[in-house]
């Protein structure tokens, strides 16, 4: 049978043969994670089966018992891995083990930098499961059957560009994994350290594993080296948080430590186990747009789907774990998921209790809470906006960057903040940080000791337009609309004397002039203490930073004109204001009325509207300073 001219001869696709040429010239300390992986494989292999069988019990005739067997062979310097899980047909190990199909993996490729020690701590984010056997080994066999098929294919590679295909000889259904143990890692072929390491990784596994030695040609099995039982099943007090911490990652594909646990049985009249796990850093997929939750459904202790979006909304999609229900039924299709009442109940339960472990966790761990906010809180954001039922828990817990400090605040202590006659809770939104701080809006917020906040996600402008109050307090843009800013404690400690009223409207009229249909108005503002212009937004039009983000994407067919807004106090707003009330001002103010719009929207970090045209007449008005 095994003629060469039954070898196929495969290449990877692209994105894999760079993965595997990273992962073998990758000094990673922690190649141990190997084992991990394919461990995790395996149980995953067995799982699909056990769904498989509800349907179609054939599938396990003779062979119901699942079970994974690890083998050290000091002699043939190999390990194996053998399951009797789900297997893999000829087109499986083709489209699994030749591609990655997952998503992100293009975002993944692309932010490696060819700097070996960051690529790697990217590498365990990103979980690179069954190409992880390439740190180790510098062959891998894999001989497998699709449970309820004939055949039986062996894949073999050295990772380097290609691997191979041929038909091959197995009596049961399921996977071997064979690794050819690579010079120096020697390690991982003693008994000792192996067991160690199943240990570590695999004691929450709901299989067994079988750990195994061959000798000489014989094989002594030991017995099983886990519990084999779920870990979710078990009681919290029986369990260390260095088996929540493995668990974790084995569900998640992570490497990091979970920073929140919540592991709870409900009783009742819905019946289901959950053990979730809120990560540390953000997982690689956080903001695809397809926002795929990535808990895992059980029923009975049997796997049914990580296709949960029914049961976690999608702003928890950083979520990771297993929910297992006692109430549905065993043979449930994932279609018929969709609209199920129970998972709907599920779903409401499950969302507040962890928007509950989420306030808790704010209020008892201030610090640990941070962290969570940094990683989650432009996700946990799109809960305000979509879930009406839990926006004000989720305000509650919302963080934000201030003008008051460096750190973050909640919207309760920025009201305790707010100064005698502020209504508002005042707020600028920009791309990011550093715009959003050089914003000239907040001059005049800021001289007066009025904290503004400063939002930078995306996501921001999106909820303000559903939320809006706060504890009886409006939100409101400092660029959108007046600024009165009279009220509040009078004038901005440095303000300079403004211009004469007459002059300043008599400017205020020949800007207008001027600049026709390229502003909706020209007025003065107290907004302003060192800039002498500004753009903002009509009240009743959009806010500015929102209508950019809308344009980048494509979303806004229209674009509301803005209002230029004049300092005067500001020294060339007072002389441009001298000159307003002078013959021919028109004709002298046309350049200067340009040149204020563009420095507005330059400020703004847009372009001016005419580039050339703004080049040509700075270049006058220099020229002109420089001869008198
Ligand atoms: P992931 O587990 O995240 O999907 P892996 O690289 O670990 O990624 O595995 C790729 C795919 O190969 C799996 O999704 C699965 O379809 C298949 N596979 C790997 N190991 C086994 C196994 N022991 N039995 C059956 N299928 C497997
Ligand atoms: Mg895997």
């Amino acid at each position: 049978m095994s003629s060469a001219d039954t070898v196929e001869i495969h290449e990877f696709q692209a994105e894999v043969a760079r993965l595997l040429n990273m992962m073998v010239r990758s000094v990673y300390s922690e190649t141990e994670i190997f084992l991990r992986e394919l461990i995790s494989n395996a149980s995953d292999a067995c799982d699909r089966l056990r769904y498989e069988a509800l349907t179609r019990p054939e599938l396990i005739d003779g062979d119901p018992e699942f079970r994974i067997t690890v083998t050290a062979d000091k002699a043939a310097r190999t390990i194996t891995l053998a399951d009797n899980g789900i297997g893999m047909n000829r087109d499986d190990l083709i489209a699994n083990l030749g591609t990655i199909a997952r998503s992100g993996t293009a975002a993944f490729l692309d932010q490696l930098s060819g700097d070996t020690r960051k690529d790697v701590s990217l590498i365990g984010q990103f979980g690179v499961g069954f190409y992880s056997a390439f740190m180790v080994a510098d062959r891998v066999d894999v001989v497998s059957r699709k449970a309820g098929e004939e055949d039986t294919w062996r894949w073999s590679s050295d990772g380097q560009g290609a691997y191979t295909l041929e038909p091959a000889e197995r009596a049961e259904r399921g996977t071997t994994i064979t690794l050819h143990v690579r010079e120096g890692e020697e390690e991982y072929l003693e008994a000792a350290r192996l067991r160690h390491i199943v240990a570590t990784y695999s004691d929450h596994i709901a299989f067994p594993i079988h750990l195994a030695e061959a000798k000489d040609g014989e094989v002594t099995e030991e017995q099983s080296v886990n519990k084999g039982s779920a870990l979710w099943t078990r009681p919290k007090g029986e369990i260390t948080d260095e088996q929540y911490t493995a668990f974790y990652r084995h569900a998640g594909h992570a490497f990091d430590e979970p920073a929140l646990t919540l592991h709870y049985k409900a009783e009742g009249t819905i019946e289901y186990a959950a053990l979730l796990f809120v990560p540390e850093q953000r997982p690689m997929d956080l903001f695809d747009p397809a926002r795929k939750p990535r808990v895992k459904l059980y029923v009975k202790r049997v796997f049914i789907t990580d296709d949960t979006e029914n049961l976690i909304p999608g702003y928890l999609r950083f979520l990771r774990g297993v929910v297992d229900s006692e109430d549905l039924p065993l043979n449930i299709s994932r279609e018929m998921l969709q609209n199920n009442p129970v998972v709907a109940r599920m779903r409401k339960a499950i969302t507040g209790r962890v928007v509950a472990a989420l306030e808790a966790k704010a209020k008892e761990d201030a610090e640990g809470f941070e962290k969570v906010w940094e990683s989650f809180g432009p996700v946990i954001k799109e809960g305000i906006y979509e879930d009406g039922e839990r926006r004000d828990a989720l305000l509650g817990i919302a963080r934000f960057r201030s003008t008051h400090g460096d750190g973050w605040t909640s919207l309760a202590d920025y009201v305790g903040r707010m100064k005698d006659g502020q209504e508002a809770i005042y707020y600028v939104s920009a791309p990011d940080l550093a715009a959003a701080k050089r914003s000239p809006h907040l001059e005049g917020f800021t001289s007066r000791g009025v904290e503004v906040l400063l939002l930078t996600d995306p996501v921001d402008d999106f909820w303000l337009s559903m939320v809006p109050e706060f504890e009886g307090k409006a939100f409101k843009s400092v660029t959108r609309g007046g600024a009165d800013l009279s009220r509040l404690g009078g004038d901005a400690a440095d303000k300079e004397a403004a211009a004469p009223e007459g002059q300043t409207a008599a400017l205020v009229a020949a800007l207008k002039e001027a600049l026709g249909e390229a502003v909706k108005d020209v007025r003065t503002t107290d907004r302003l203490t060192g800039s002498a212009v500004c753009l903002v937004a009509d009240e009743g039009d959009m806010d500015i930073n929102l209508q950019r983000l809308l344009k980048q994407h494509d979303q806004l067919n229209f674009e509301a004109l803005r209002i230029l807004e004049v300092n005067p106090g500001h020294p060339l707003i007072k002389a441009l204001a001298a000159r307003a009330e002078q013959d021919g001002a028109l004709d002298a103010l046309r350049d200067p009325a340009l040149l204020l719009l563009d420095q507005a929207r330059i400020l703004e970090g847009e372009l001016p509207s005419d580039p050339a045209g703004f080049a040509r007449r700075l270049a006058e008005l220099m020229a002109k300073g420089l001869h008198g």
